[in-house]
């Protein structure tokens, strides 16, 4: 089978063919969340078109990972990123360009696909997923199949389970007190800028606080860095043991760039052992090797799941 699996993200959108257990080169395509959806798919055609004629083949199948809400392949809801998704005609466009049916999935969802299949949860069929971005997903399978329950949010709202009802920072989704609300990477920049010792603090001087940089400030022992980096680090051993109470996984796969800062990922697993109440062992926590071409890989397998091959 080959597919043509596209990972559209809120900036760039990752595409590549996958035939059988093969991928090609993965293409880069810088988009944006916020254009006409049909600006932004304009290009992706254009692009996937491209790649198709260079593996010379055409596609059984498009798998495409969104930002959202996506239930039985339709997409119903997204947070602010591409708002046009739930009304657009899908299948058709699919059909149009590439004569072929197109099936779509939460981008959480085919990234944990991707980590069962070829990933660091291989071999496991009882995985949980959180990824640490601009925001907070999470996903979670069970024999081997990732829980979409009746309206496809079963999963992955992770990032949107209350952690805090004392500060009630107001989440983007509208409920307070989320993880994201305290971890997401928009959530660390908003707190940092608004406590007291920011302008003294080495962050200050950074365009925009993200992990890389409170890691740095961390190093050079700035003190809001430090507050700050426990606080965040709390914040996310919550939400892993929270997933972990939820699903009951063998492996929790933390994926996303800021779980590759050590000090994070330790205090992620450290906060788990001492609070998740799991009698029968440790749950694995791991981390995700390659989670862009993870994303691939469940998208292909995916399509498989869905075309029944
Ligand atoms: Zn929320």
């Amino acid at each position: 089978m080959t597919t043509l699996a596209i990972d559209l993200g809120g900036s760039r959108a990752k595409m590549a063919v996958v035939s059988g257990e093969a991928m090609g080169p993965v293409a880069i395509l810088p988009v944006d969340h916020k254009a006409p959806l049909t600006q932004t798919l304009t290009a992706v055609a254009e692009q996937g078109r491209r790649l198709l004629r260079e593996a010379g083949t055409s596609p059984d199948a498009i798998a495409m990972a969104l930002p959202g809400i996506v239930h039985r392949g339709r997409a119903i809801a997204s947070n602010g990123k591409y708002t046009e998704a739930a009304a657009f005609p899908w299948n058709d466009w699919a059909r149009r360009v590439f004569s072929a049916d197109i099936f779509l999935i939460n981008d959480a969802a085919a990234a944990l696909y991707g980590e069962m299949v070829h990933g660091v949860a291989k071999g496991t069929d009882a995985v949980a997923l959180l990824m640490i971005g601009t925001g907070i997903g999470t996903a979670a399978a069970q024999q081997g199949r990732v829980l979409e329950g009746r309206h496809g949010t079963m999963g992955m709202l992770g990032g949107h389970i209350a952690i805090d009802m004392h500060r009630k920072r107001v989440c983007t989704c509208g409920n307070i007190g989320c993880l994201e609300a305290w971890a997401g990477t928009w959530a660390l920049d908003e707190l940092a800028h608004s406590d007291p010792a920011f302008p003294l603090s080495t962050l200050a001087s950074r365009q925009r606080v993200d992990y890389r940089a409170l890691a740095d400030g961390v190093t050079q022992g700035d003190a809001l860095s430090l507050r700050l980096f426990g606080t965040v680090s709390t914040a996310l051993g919550m939400g892993a043991v929270n997933l972990i109470h939820a699903y009951d996984p063998e492996v929790l796969v933390l994926s996303g760039g800021p779980c590759h800062i050590p000090a994070l990922c330790e205090s992620i697993r450290r906060y788990a052992r001492q609070y998740a109440w799991t009698p029968w062992g440790q749950v694995d926590i791991r981390i995700a090797l390659n989670p862009e071409a993870s994303a691939l890989w469940g998208l292909h397998h995916y399509a498989g799941l869905r075309s029944g091959q």
